[in-house]
This record gives C-alpha cells, structure tokens and sequence, in this order.
C-alpha cells in the first residue's frame, strides 16, 4: 500500500513536471496536494511522507479525526469542502488555507472566528466558473467584489483563488475555464487591493492537471492517481 501510494506521488510528479516544462514554467512554482477525503491516517501520513507538498480534507469530521492521529504531520493542511457556518470554529486555527470560502456569510464568520483565536487565517475564494447549479462559489465578478473589500476581514488574508470546473467531456474539455481563472487572478491581482496577494491559483485534479498547469495552476489537488478509486461502500 505505501509502496504504491509512493510510486503514485512519483508518476505524478513526473507529469506534473512535464506540463510544467511544456508550458515553459518553472515545475517548483506548482504545489501537489493530496485531497484525502475517505483515506485514512495511515494513508495519508503514506503520501505525507512520498513527498507531496499538502493535504486537503473536505469534510471537518475527517479533519477532527485524523489531525489527532498525526495523519498530516509535517505537511501544511487545507480544508477544501464545503463549509457550514456552523462548523467554522473548528477549522478556524487548524488548517492552513481554506480554499473553499464560496460565500460572504462563509467569510464574515471566519473572521469573526479567527479574530476570537487572535489568528490571521489564509483563505482562497472559490468561484463556480462553468456556473453550475449545482455547485457553490462566487461568479467571477462576485469575486472581484469580494476581493475588493477584503480590508473589511482583518483577520483574514485573500492568497488566491480555487476551482471546480464542470466534468468534462473531452480531453481539454476545461481548458477553456482554466484560462478564465487565470485571467480573473490576474485581474484581481493587479489592482493591488489590500489584504489581498493572489499568489495561489489552486485548479486541476487527477483527471485534468496537466491542462491545469499548462493554464497556470500552482496548486493541483489530486485524489484518485494518489490513492485509488474511493470506495464509498461500506468497508
Ligand atoms: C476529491 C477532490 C479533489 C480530488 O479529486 P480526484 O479527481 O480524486 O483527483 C480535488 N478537489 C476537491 C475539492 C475534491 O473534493
């Protein structure tokens, strides 16, 4: 089980830098996360320890677990699920970034709770680039908004920006939505707003990162080609 997880991290590294050199970037500037939902510590501390560079729970219940358990030990943590309002003051001060930040209310409880602990808590925006139904997230436009009043949450800090784009139909089916995020932290980047840096675009999963990179990923969260296939029978 290690022994496969480690060569997973090892095959995906290699591809990730080979999109990277493709696109003529550097492959140090594009981080690996683990997205972790439904593996368990040992696992996880598996990828932990082949090398990739974070992991990412979706749920706080799987977070609450395994922190104890030293699953993520050594390694940066980042929720990257949806997030109840309720829920928030356990995630607050325990993760690194929230990347999942799809809504005000999400952020203004965030940094109420942060302000609690005394902490500065890193965020991404998530935006709903296909603009699915189905999905949470600003539009870009929310986003620009957003970020624009980000001197509002003071104990919050805008790094960048996360997306879920549609499942796609085709190969390079998302490239089109990778370019548009691109272009709307760019955007947002250059207009210098305080608390803000956008220095994070976090895109791309197993089945699309190398476009994702080629678009200018720097954070790609991988599942699948980490661990398997999630089984979500019983055990
Ligand atoms: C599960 C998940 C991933 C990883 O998906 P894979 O297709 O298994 O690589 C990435 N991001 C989020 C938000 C996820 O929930």
């Amino acid at each position: 089980m290690m022994e496969e997880i480690a060569n997973n991290v090892r095959r995906i590294r290699a591809e990730m830098e080979r999109a990277a050199r493709a696109a003529g970037r550097d492959p140090a500037e594009i981080q690996l996360l683990a997205a972790t939902k439904m593996n368990d510590a040992q696992r996880v501390r598996a990828a932990v320890e082949a090398g990739v560079d974070c992991c990412g729970e979706n749920r706080v219940q799987e977070l609450l677990e395994k922190l104890p358990q030293g699953a993520y030990t050594g390694k940066p943590v980042h929720f990257i699920g949806h997030l109840q309002t309720n829920k928030v003051n356990k995630v607050v001060g325990r993760v690194d970034l929230i990347e999942s930040v799809d809504r005000e209310e999400l952020l203004a409880a965030i940094d109420r709770a942060a302000a609690r602990l005394g902490v500065t808590q890193r965020i991404l925006l998530e935006v709903n680039i296909g603009a699915e139904e189905s999905k949470s997230g600003f539009t870009p436009a929310g986003a620009v908004e957003m970020a624009s009043r980000m001197a509002e949450f003071p104990h919050c800090r805008l790094e960048g920006l996360m997306a879920i784009p549609p499942i796609s139909e085709e190969p390079g089916g998302n490239t089109k939505y990778f370019a548009q995020m691109r272009q709307l932290l760019v955007d947002i980047r250059a207009k210098k707003y305080d608390n803000v840096s956008m220095a994070c675009l976090s895109m791309g999963m197993t089945d699309d990162f190398p476009d994702a990179i080629a678009q200018g990923s720097t954070l790609i969260r991988v599942g699948t080609a980490i661990f398997g296939a999630r089984s979500y029978g019983p055990k």
